[in-house]
């Protein structure tokens, strides 16, 4: 058996040993290796697929979800308005929704597809001034502004909590500020702290370096 495909189990029942009350998808962040190297998780039939630029997710999967309908990538890195046209042709699902400018241009353009893309906003939980997403204070004006006034089909939030000290605190204001908003999805937990994560209701955990091995 494939390494990959060891890693990817090892996961999977890592995350039910925990027994989830929610079902749980597993992201498999691809971004950075090449086809080859994905490969094995792809024959075994693994769908949902995460990559964070729009260039390397289409020359990678454009073929791939021709073949197959069934695959879901998901864009898990920062979004620029100007590529909004070109990831709207292969992503399925935006982790990263997080200023109104892009829920405008994604508005836009979504209105000449025949599908329709599910959506996280992306929350700035611990306020800090260099990561993007939406601070708390404000989540619910632009949750509004995405949902009532664009149209997005947002399902959820999605968080990088800060990464200095307690995650476990920050997961849990995810997990309410979720609720609050009677959200069903959350996205939240990566490569060191998936386990974690899913203890505090993510749905979708975002799973890169833990089964395709180190970027660099
Ligand atoms: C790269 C990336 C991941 C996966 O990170 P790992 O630590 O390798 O699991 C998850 N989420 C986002 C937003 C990423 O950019």
């Amino acid at each position: 058996m494939s390494i990959l495909i060891e890693r990817f189990e090892k996961i999977k029942s890592n995350i039910s040993n925990l027994k989830p009350t929610q079902e749980v998808k597993i992201v498999a962040v691809s971004k950075t290796f090449p086809l080859s190297h994905i490969k094995p998780l792809i024959d075994y039939g693994h769908l949902h697929f995460g990559e964070n630029k729009v260039q390397e997710a289409k020359s990678k999967w454009t073929d791939l979800k021709k073949s197959n309908k069934n695959f879901q990538l998901h864009m898990v890195g920062k979004l620029q308005t100007n590529k909004v046209k070109n990831a709207l042709e292969i992503f399925d699902y935006i982790h990263s929704l997080d200023n109104q400018r892009l829920a405008d241009a994604l508005a836009k353009f979504q209105q000449n597809l025949n599908r329709s893309l599910k959506y996280f906003i992306q929350v700035n939980i611990g306020n800090e001034i260099q990561k993007s997403g939406i601070p708390p204070s404000e989540l619910e004006g632009f949750f509004d502004y995405c949902t009532k006034e664009k149209n997005l089909n947002v399902i959820g939030l999605m968080v990088l909590p800060p990464n200095n000290d307690n995650t476990k605190k920050y997961f849990e204001k995810m997990r309410e500020l979720s609720n609050s908003f009677s959200l069903k999805e959350l996205s939240m937990g990566m490569s060191a702290d998936y386990l974690e994560a899913v203890k505090f209701n993510s749905s979708y955990v975002r799973i890169g370096s833990q089964i395709f091995g180190s970027r660099n």
